[in-house]
């Protein structure tokens, strides 16, 4: 438990995700840098790296459409990996382990009806962001999540926790959950929407409840 200690004892969760956030902001993606303090981190409290005495000895972060950045270590016994600093600090549970990989699956259809409605459909200016308008995504995946048998559950497990493998996790095709999202996800209604207005469809969402 020291170890612990040592990270959640100066910097609440929440101050230290924020200290890396700023401190990322200092380097350009693609630049390598060093952090001890991140690699302090990784090494302390990373699922596999803990276990295994793996330490990153410096960084780089990647552009990542749809994302602020892909984030990579560099180990001597693997080269460059990607890694999560966030998750060392907030452990995914294994619901939101198969969510992202749903969200993920359907990535294609939503990169599409951007594509084809450039425009925010409620007020016309430039379109930023998809909403899920009926049903939300999270519906969708919370049903799909009702699919997986405890056999699912395991092979996830085991799948989704192999750090060795430089691939993002993804749900095998005959997966159940995944079966269920992209079928329920042929119907669904979408919105392109700038920010502003995906802020409003949330508060009448809300509103609507
Ligand atoms: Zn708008």
């Amino acid at each position: 438990m020291a170890k612990l200690d040592h990270f959640f004892k100066d910097f609440n969760k929440t101050k230290l995700e924020k200290h890396i956030q700023e401190l990322l902001k200092n380097y350009d993606f693609n630049q390598e840098f060093e952090s001890e303090l991140i690699s302090d981190l990784i090494t302390e409290k990373h699922y596999y790296c803990a276990c295994h005495g793996l330490r990153p000895l410096r960084f780089r972060k990647e552009p990542y459409p749809g994302r602020c950045y892909n984030f990579f270590g560099f180990f001597l016994s693997l080269g460059w990996h990607p890694i999560s600093w966030n998750q060392c600090i907030y452990p995914k549970s294994k619901e939101n382990i198969v969510k992202d990989a749903l969200r993920k699956a359907i990535e294609p259809d939503i990169s599409e009806y951007k594509r084809q409605h450039p425009k925010c459909e409620r007020c016309g200016k430039l379109s930023k962001e998809i909403d899920h308008i009926e049903p939300e995504f999270d519906v969708i995946a919370q049903q799909a999540l009702k699919t997986l048998s405890h056999k699912d559950w395991e092979s996830i497990m085991i799948d989704s926790f192999n750090f060795l493998i430089k691939e993002e996790f993804r749900l095998p095709d005959n997966n159940p959950a995944l079966i269920y999202t992209l079928e329920a996800h042929k119907t669904v209604k979408l919105q392109a929407v700038c920010k502003k207005c995906h802020q409003i469809n949330a508060e009448e969402r809300k509103n609507n409840q």
